[in-house]
């Protein structure tokens, strides 16, 4: 037989494009359109519905960036279509190729009540079917004109991203707003085409399957009257009944699909427009679900359900009824979709507390799965968390964004620092907007690497941020691909039952350990330091919050804050939501988090002071107690305790260098920075030995031009390396602080247009050189480092992470090493030798890399870490990190890791200096084991005034030790992260009347719950 394949493949696209699509709706009129235009900020429902309209038509312009229009559309039902089902089509301007990302609109009956979304591919809004003709139809919506920010040229720089810079040209032009017949047999018939034409694209050509669908679907396309497709349509149909049920192999793919909107929390829009994104979308998935019978949709992030609850309600009231009836499952237990790098330990812990809690109170539901498609890797302390949060599964779909190395599982335990093994799966769609293509089920069938021992996956199915979830198209796609000859299965599958089904058939899955690097986006590490800097900040602070509250609410009865600290922390944890802390959003979102952690640090800053004033007693007392909030001793405080500051005498010294420079020295160190304000050299005193790489100087800021291909604020390309300019040159370089407790030299330099001052500070008793920096930057598309060649042989090096820390590769011998050339610390990293080692540590930034050099002379191995302090994207926020910043960063020579734990925390506390009249005030619980370090004291979250105490294994290795508590105990209960009694067994923890015993594993971390005596 001939080979016309090509010709009738392209005659189904033509046909299907041309004539059978249009005729979905095949008889129209238009509905009268009037509109008001809010003057400012989105208003209440009832204030826009009230508001006076004036006349606008289709084809006229509205919309200025970030403005809200409310749209009234009036119309009678013809008469002549009675019997018929009717629409509304109203397309506001939409680009149907662009789900998302653009204007959309929420409908509203007359009353006030929502309908449901319009989206670039759901503009459709059921009026009655079947019709009575003659019908009057009033409905308002509420238009938002969020402007395109990412383009189809991608990643331009742009003003749009801030209402300030924004201006006022409108954005759209109304493109449609009629009132429809819509014929539902020729809207089957599409879908039956597009299946069928989308599979026997992926079929073999020399397979009968694939020859078996084009004939059907030539006999389908040559029973359609091209001038009657309603008429014919049901004809054409019977021609697809017969390859439509031909059921799927035994062997085939099993895809589970779950409706899905992956909504990002802040991203190319601001926070208040999420909260009407996610109404939206709900609106639409409730009422989709009310359609459908056998469809189900997931919707993760507690935050997104808490700003439905608090700003639409009757939205709110449809979800909770969903929920009910088990068909709109909440998903993920956590409180955003958060990045899981930089968060603290504390941090990621409450992502899930407060995640899971709230799902537990609204739908008692407790959820066991975490749900982070779109998250920018995985540290390898989150499934510590996970497990200690309750949780048992990983879904992320991420990784296989990775530009170099295609990762070698879908599904598998991933293996955390502590051993902790979470079962996890990567959808092989690669995708978590999956629109039932058939290439897209294809792919995943195809791509999926476990065949043989596993068979299912899962699909999360529908259009996010703005795209208004899963179409009523998809569902019906996903309907004919249930059971069908030559494709994978689909079924509608609540993400819990697929991982219930996926453990049980996959018994034996392959092992991951470690964490889960994702090979893009390395520059969410760095930019907008002043977000980051907010977050560690508020860490910082709700940690001290936590600890001094409850400390003054057990020792002098004052009132502990909860519901001020429960807010404060939900704040601090939407904003690590995986485009805010990354730096990833437009510079309205970023403006505003910067504002929003001020106001937190002032909240925590006052809440810290009273707790300690009630702690120190009368000012008229006038003894100075010095406060320690880091979880060691120094100066004589002990860790949670203050104590009568005591200034030791000092005995610092600086002196002037042959040749310039300084020799700084307080008998502990010996720094030498030269008459460029850097450091050659680094001695620690107890082991004589040298830090700083021969020829090599430390404290060296480095300037790198950085381009990335794509994804501006997300991406550092490796090839940023090959051009590097050294910022030597020193405007001055003088002695800044000269006294036998402090010796500091202060280092000025400018480039480009912009300038820097450095202090590089050495205190009485400490190992550890301090270097502030501040910046004033004024660079585009830039990277600064600050570099510090060591004298280390090793070949792997230490960085914090959530409870522990991970090992890294100094080198690059495969390509999974060196795609590592950004990374993550938390607030140090560390080096070591057999006996001698060197931490840097910070309390300001994430982003490092570390390198390898063999020196030609001496042989020896320089290992440079750099930290990277700035950069200067131009996309999504042209104006990234322009102005003023301040870095911390220290060199601690001769650390063991126990020290670069200590000091870490160190760097990040500051004492506190309060006047009172107590003599000292005695840690609420207190450690004799250094490995063993406090992560949170606070009271319990029930208001039972127990106290909770958290502790995990600092160094990696086992640790025994004893937690005294300074009051008697009347019970000590391990517990998970909800504060709720462990269940199963875990390392000893064994209460003794005033204290714990405690045994812990390596970067074990166990929960306390301590109830007080009497
Ligand atoms: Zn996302």
């Amino acid at each position: 037989m001939h080979d016309d394949r090509t010709l009738v493949e392209a005659r189904l696209k033509r046909v299907l494009e041309e004539r059978i699509r249009p005729a979905v709706y095949p008889e129209s009129v238009p509905l009268a359109v009037s509109v008001w235009t809010a003057p400012g900020e989105p208003v209440p429902v009832a204030e826009g519905l009230a508001a006076p309209r004036s006349p606008i038509a289709v084809g006229d312009a509205w919309g200025a960036p970030w403005s809200t229009s409310w749209l009234t559309v009036a119309g009678t039902v013809p008469g002549s279509w009675a019997g018929r089902t009717v629409e509304a089509l109203i397309d506001l301007g939409f680009d149907a190729n662009m789900p998302g990302f653009q204007c959309e609109g929420l409908v509203y009956r007359p009353d006030g009540t929502p309908v449901k979304g319009l989206n670039p591919q759901n503009q459709w809004v059921r009026i009655a079917a079947p019709a009575a003709g003659g019908e009057p139809v009033l409905l308002h919506v509420e238009a938002a004109a969020n402007p395109v920010i990412l383009d189809y040229h991608p990643f331009l720089p742009t003003e749009l991203g801030d209402r300030e810079t924004a201006g006022d040209k409108p954005q759209y032009r109304l493109a449609r707003m009629d009132l429809a017949v819509f014929d539902e047999t020729v809207w089957q018939l599409v879908l039956d085409l597009e299946v069928l034409g989308e599979l026997m694209a992926e079929l073999p050509t020399d397979g009968a399957r694939r020859w078996e669908l084009l004939r059907a679907v030539e006999r389908a396309l040559d029973a359609i009257d091209l001038q009657d497709v309603n008429g014919t349509a049901e004809a054409a149909r019977s021609f697809l009944v017969e390859v439509l049920a031909a059921p799927a192999a035994p062997s085939a793919h099993r895809i589970g699909a779950i409706g899905h909107a992956h909504i990002d929390s802040a991203w190319l829009w601001p926070l208040r427009e999420t909260v009407r994104k996610v109404a939206r979308t709900a609106a639409n998935m409730t009422a989709l679900l009310e359609d459908e019978p056998d469809f189900l949709y997931t919707m993760s992030q507690a935050q997104q359900f808490a700003w439905i609850k608090e700003h639409r309600p009757e939205v709110y009231a449809r979800v909770k009824k969903a929920v009910a009836d088990g068909r709109f499952v909440p998903a993920g237990g956590m409180w955003v979709e958060s990045d899981t790098n930089m968060p603290s330990s504390e941090a990621m812990a409450r992502q899930f507390v407060h995640g899971k809690r709230f799902f537990l109170a609204e739908f008692g539901i407790d959820n066991e799965e975490a749900w982070l498609p779109d998250t920018f890797g995985f540290t390898g302390g989150l499934p510590q968390i996970i497990r200690n949060a309750g949780s048992k599964w990983l879904l992320t779909q991420k990784i296989s964004w990775s530009q170099i190395n295609k990762f070698p599982h879908h599904t598998f335990l991933w293996e955390g620092i502590d051993g902790t093994r979470i079962f996890t799966h990567f959808p092989p769609v690669d995708t978590y907007n999956c629109s039932m293509k058939g290439s897209e089920i294809a792919h995943a069938a195809r791509n999926f690497k476990d065949k043989g021992v596993a068979r299912h996956s899962l699909a999360p199915t529908g259009w996010g941020d703005g795209g208004g979830g899963t179409t009523r198209e998809m569902v019906g796609k996903a309907a004919r691909l249930r059971d069908l000859e030559g494709s994978a299965t689909v079924r509608w599958q609540r993400p819990a039952e697929f991982f219930a089904e996926a453990e049980a058939e996959y018994p034996k899955p392959p092992v991951w350990v470690g964490e889960l690097y994702l090979e893009l986006h390395r520059a969410t590490l760095t930019s907008q330091a002043r977000t980051k800097q907010g977050n560690r900040r508020s860490e910082n602070l709700l940690r001290e919050a936590e600890l001094w509250c409850a400390s003054a609410a057990l020792r002098t009865g004052l009132a502990y804050p909860y519901e001020q600290l429960d807010r404060i922390w939900k704040t601090v944890l939407l904003h690590q939501f995986h485009d805010i802390l990354p730096g990833s959003s437009i510079a309205w979102v970023h403006r505003e988090a910067e504002a929003t952690y001020a106001g937190l640090a002032a909240e925590l800053e006052e809440l810290i002071g009273a707790a300690q004033r009630a702690l120190a007693g009368d000012p008229a007392g006038g003894r100075e107690l010095v406060f320690n909030g880091a979880p060691h001793g120094r100066s004589a405080v002990p860790a949670g305790g203050a104590a009568v500051a005591v200034t030791g005498p000092g005995d610092c010294a600086v002196a002037a260098r042959e040749g310039g420079g300084f020799v700084l020295d307080n008998g502990l160190l010996r720094i030498v920075v030269d008459g460029d304000g850097l450091v050659v050299s680094a001695v620690d005193a107890a082991s004589g030995r040298e830090t700083v790489a021969p020829g090599g100087r430390a404290n060296l800021l480095q300037l790198h031009p950085d381009f990335p291909n794509m994804w501006d604020a997300w991406d550092v390309d490796e090839f940023y390396r090959n051009t590097v300019t050294d910022l030597v040159g020193a405007d001055e370089v003088a002695v800044h602080t000269e006294g036998p407790a402090e010796v500091a030299v202060r280092v000025a330099r400018s480039f480009g247009s912009s300038t820097v001052t450095q202090t590089l500070t050495l205190r009485a008793g400490s190992g550890r050189l301090d270097i502030d920096t501040e910046v004033d930057w004024h660079e585009a598309e830039k990277f600064l480092k600050l570099a510090f060649p060591l004298d280390v042989h090793t070949e792997r090096y230490a960085a914090e992470t959530q409870f522990g820390h991970q090992f890294r590769p100094t080198h690059t011998n495969t390509s999974w090493d060196a795609a590592k050339f950004e990374a993550c610390n938390h607030r140090f990293v560390h080096l070591a030798e057999p006996g001698w080692g060197v931490a840097l540590v910070t309390p300001s930034t994430y982003g490092h890399d570390v390198t390898r050099a063999v020196r030609p002379d001496d042989g020896g191995t320089t290992t440079t870490v750099r930290f990277s302090l700035l950069r200067a994207p131009r996309f999504p926020d042209p104006r990234t990190d322009q102005g003023r910043h301040r870095f911390r960063h220290a060199l601690v020579p001769g650390a063991e890791i126990g020290d670069a734990v200590r000091e870490g925390y160190a760097v990040g506390l500051p004492e506190r200096r309060v006047t009172g009249s107590a003599e000292a005030v005695r840690p609420l619980v207190e450690l004799d084991q250094d490995a063993l370090v406090v992560s949170a004291v606070k009271l319990a979250d029930d208001g039972s005034g127990d106290l909770v105490v958290r502790v995990y294994e600092s160094g990696g290795g086992r640790a025994r030790g004893r937690l005294a508590t300074s009051f008697a105990l009347a019970a000590a209960v391990p517990c998970d992260l909800l504060e709720r009694p462990w269940e199963g067994t875990r390392g000893e923890v064994v209460a003794d009347g005033d204290g714990v015993r405690l045994a812990l594993r390596p970067f074990e971390l166990v929960t306390l719950r301590l109830t007080p005596a009497g």
